[in-house]
């Protein structure tokens, strides 16, 4: 039976890169009914709407979606599709593997190590309070009545972390780490500074792993977890973080693998699950068949874990690898000058990695 799946091939590059991806996935001998949807600022100039809620919908049945990234414009008062959709479906955990695939240019080589991001919580809340407004000195008015003084120039973001919010997410982490044969779940906060919240994260990231005693637990510091990423890597293998210290830890870690050409990821609800790369919609290249679909189709190999089809993505992911490993037909990203005439296109690159899992 195919697996009906939402399939957004967003803007800027993204449509070359998705149907990169696809053609990779269908290779794999796995079959699919896409259900393709619009989002981006193409929809957006065509419609006046960049999420179509013919997509949400089309989401909200098929539980599954593969999405190339989407613009957002500085500036113009339209909302980010990304942050739209997370919202929307409560997409709650960002999973971001991050591995060193031999022939990537990386001072790294031995990074394995997956980044589990809680999504909706931490200064992200959009709890926000601006400077010189009634809200705000409001706020600062009833702090001051709680013992805390806030100088009377400041902007004030608030930082929500809760007891459900945590559960869930280091719930999640230690069944990841269960179900892809991974062997450690390290939790990452600033409990010494904020006790209330990353205290609390810690806490409760304490009790959850009391209940999976056969995975190995720790905790680390953010910054101390940073220096040791850098002198250590193999040492880590699952990490599980508030919102702002994943955001900025997971691109550490693309950086450690590459760049964000290889950071594909998932972003996973209760009802839903999307699988997009980390990098932009790069749009100076669209059109041009030039960049590297490595990460949409690493996405893609998520995607099919997600579906069980362990099998297909372990063959996916090894001609992926084989392909960077043998670095001929590549993209301009990963020859070792940029203007590399032997390097090749993205739709080639599709081409190398089907031929690889027939090889
Ligand atoms: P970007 O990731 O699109 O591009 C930055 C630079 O990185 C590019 O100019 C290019 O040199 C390089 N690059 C990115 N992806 C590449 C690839 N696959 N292969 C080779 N090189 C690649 O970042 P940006 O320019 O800051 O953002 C462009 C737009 O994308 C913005 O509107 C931003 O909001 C949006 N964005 C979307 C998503 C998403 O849809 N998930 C994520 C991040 C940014």
């Amino acid at each position: 039976m195919a697996y009906e799946v939402t399939f957004i091939p967003g803007d800027g590059t993204g449509p070359e890169l998705a149907e990169a991806t696809r053609r990779v996935l269908e290779a794999t001998g796995v079959a699919f009914d896409w259900d393709v949807q619009q989002a981006g600022i193409d929809e957006y100039e065509r419609s006046g709407n960049p999420f179509p809620s013919a997509t949400l919908d089309s989401l909200k049945r098929t539980a599954v979606g593969i999405k190339g990234p989407t613009t957002t414009p500085i500036g113009s008062g339209f909302r980010s599709v990304n942050v739209l959709l997370r919202k929307e479906l409560d997409l709650y955990a960002c999973v971001r593997p991050c591995k060193a695939y031999a022939g990537v240019r990386t001072r790294f080589p031995e990074t394995d190590i997956v980044i589990v991001r809680e999504n909706t919580e931490d200064l992200y809340a959009g709890i926000e309070f601006e400077r010189g407004t009634p809200e705000n000195a409001r706020l600062r008015e009833l702090l001051a009545e709680l013992g805390s003084v806030v100088r009377e120039d400041s902007g004030i973001s608030i930082r929500p972390i809760s007891v459900f919010g945590t559960e869930r997410i280091v719930e999640y982490a230690f069944d990841y780490t269960k179900r892809t044969g991974r062997r450690k779940v390290t939790a990452v906060h600033k409990a010494n500074i904020m006790k209330f919240s990353d205290g609390l994260f810690l806490e409760v990231a304490r009790e959850v792993a009391a209940r999976h005693p056969e995975i190995e637990f720790e905790d680390r510091i953010v910054d101390n977890l940073c220096n040791q990423l850098v002198s250590r890597p193999e040492e880590y293998d699952v990490l599980v973080l508030p919102n702002l210290f994943g955001d900025i830890v997971s691109d550490l870690g693309a950086g450690m693998v590459g760049g964000l050409g290889f950071a594909g990821g998932a972003n996973i609800g209760t009802h839903a699950a999307v699988f997009e790369a980390t990098h932009g919609s790069a749009p100076k290249y669209k059109g041009l068949n030039k960049v590297n679909p490595t990460a949409l189709m690493l996405s893609g190999v998520y995607m099919l874990e997600h579906l069980g089809e362990q099998d297909a993505a372990a063959r996916m992911e090894r001609a992926i690898a084989e392909v960077i490993r043998k670095g001929e037909k590549v993209t301009y990203d990963l020859k070792p000058h940029r203007d590399d005439p032997t390097a090749v296109g993205t739709a080639e690159f599709a081409d190398a990695v089907i031929e690889e899992m027939g090889a």
